[in-house]
């Protein structure tokens, strides 16, 4: 029988990259934690109707991307989106009943089936942020500096921030009228979906992935034409705020967002370093969901960011985030007593803090060099029948080759504990290599 592969479109992140993952989510963390953000952890599936509900029965996302599972006789799907969940989990225990706002970040797998590409994948990972209770655009300013601070930090170079804003039902009811006007002409040429969409939600043809519908779209009206006074209002002040915080950005009228619960600020931002996904993240305000889902009318907003995509441009820029792991000292045993005794002295070191190996697979002196070096050991000691007898032992700075004599008693890890310490001061006195 032929090996089971993993499902097209998911990704296997290994060893090699968990630790640029994990510098990236305790980044994304700290910064949120700054900025008075707490984490939520909701269900993997919900409720189908949540999603058809908060997405929209029109978009991409709920038309053609869903898993939908059965199971017995229930059916759930699989979150393509966070933020769905996140309100529904802030509804159903009383969140919004405490003090306001409420500042919820997540980092979580959503799920949408897609043809699978660079930057684009069946299951994919987002760090979320959703803010409840303000209405104010200098929470939508606050928000967008959360994601610019991010891919500052991680030294991200050449991403754009576009902001739009798409109105409330109030201006685009003229808008939709606007839309149906100017696409009928070329109904003809649309495509099914498109065609679907245009009595029920024209906006969205402005999101069509086809290059038909996209080139017809192409001299469509602008929402930012048809702003009623609150929404333009609200518009120019989330510029002054992004002034105010010395945040660059372009106007983008043709940013819509592929999720029907935006209203007013939309905003996303962009690379154009891995090719034509280049969303690294995407949100904006929705003032009408946490209504729409039953819960008290709250303007709120967010946003969702990538992390392949965000992974994916740290990439192709060449910055690392992560060091490589290093091991504080590896144990090479000669013999059956000496890897005993280095069993018991590994294990001793890492109840203080250290990390420490010994050699599992009964290999010879020179093959036990080979793996210490491999997994980057910072100090070895060989331990023979000549040690034991001594009650001394040499730890080698692999680095460096330096070699220094340390007893085998009860002072061991304390002596090798300042060894190490001292190894790790940089020449200057700094303390670089710590971050190994
Ligand atoms: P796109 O226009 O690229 O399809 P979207 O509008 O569907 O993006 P959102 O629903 O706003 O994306 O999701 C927020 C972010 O999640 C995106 O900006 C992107 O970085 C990431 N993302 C969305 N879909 C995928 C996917 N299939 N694979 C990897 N990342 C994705
Ligand atoms: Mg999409």
């Amino acid at each position: 029988m032929a090996n089971i592969k993993r499902p097209n479109g998911t990704e296997d992140i290994l060893p090699s990259a968990s630790r640029d993952w994990q510098m990236l989510e305790g980044l994304l963390r700290e910064i949120a934690g700054k900025f008075g953000f707490r984490e939520i952890r909701v269900p993997t599936f919900e409720q189908t109707d949540l999603f058809c509900r908060s997405v929209g029965e029109t978009t991409d996302v709920v038309q053609k991307e869903m898993y939908t599972v059965s199971a017995k006789e229930s059916t759930f799907t699989l979150r393509p989106e966070g933020t769905a969940g996140t309100i529904r989990a802030m509804l159903q225990n009383g969140l919004l009943n405490e003090a306001l706002p409420q500042r919820v970040y997540y980092i979580l797998s959503c799920f949408r089936h897609e043809r699978p590409q660079a930057g684009r994948l069946r299951e994919f990972h987002q760090f979320g942020v959703e803010m409840a209770g303000s209405a104010s655009a200098s929470a939508d300013a606050e928000v967008i500096s959360l994601a610019k601070q991010i891919i500052d930090m991680v030294g991200i170079q050449g991403i754009e921030l576009y902001i739009n804003s798409i109105g409330c039902p109030t201006c685009r009811k003229a808008y939709h009228k606007a839309l149906q006007d100017y696409f009928a002409a070329s109904k003809e040429q649309l495509c099914d979906t498109c065609l679907s969409r245009l009595e029920k939600n024209p906006m969205r043809i402005l999101d069509c992935k086809s290059p038909v519908c996209g080139e017809i779209a192409k001299d469509a009206p602008v929402i930012l034409d048809y702003l009623c006074e609150e929404c333009s209002t609200h518009f120019e002040q989330l510029q002054k705020y992004l002034t105010l915080l010395h945040i660059d950005y372009k106007i983008n009228p043709k940013i819509v967002r592929g999720l029907d619960y935006y209203t007013k600020t939309v905003f996303e931002f962009v690379t154009t370093d891995i090719g034509a996904q280049g969303t690294v993240c995407g949100g904006g305000r929705y003032d009408g969901l946490i209504g729409q889902l039953g819960g008290p009318e709250t303007p709120a907003l967010g946003f969702g960011m990538g992390l392949e995509r965000l992974l994916l441009t740290l990439r192709n820029q060449g910055i690392k985030l992560s060091e490589e792991e290093a091991c504080d000292i590896y144990f090479v045993p000669m013999g059956e007593q000496a890897a005993e005794k280095t069993f018991a002295m590994a294990a001793k070191l890492r109840s203080e803090g250290v990390s420490a190996q010994t050699d599992v697979m009964g290999r010879s002196l020179r093959a036990q060099m080979k793996y210490a070096d491999k997994i980057n050991a910072r100090f070895t000691l060989v331990l023979g029948d000549n040690e034991i007898a001594a009650g001394t032992a040499e730890v080698k700075n692999m680095k460096t080759g330096e070699k220094t004599s340390l007893a085998l008693d009860d002072t061991f890890a304390e002596r090798f504990s300042d060894v190490l310490m001292a190894s790790m001061f940089d020449e200057d006195g700094s303390f670089a290599n710590l971050l190994g």
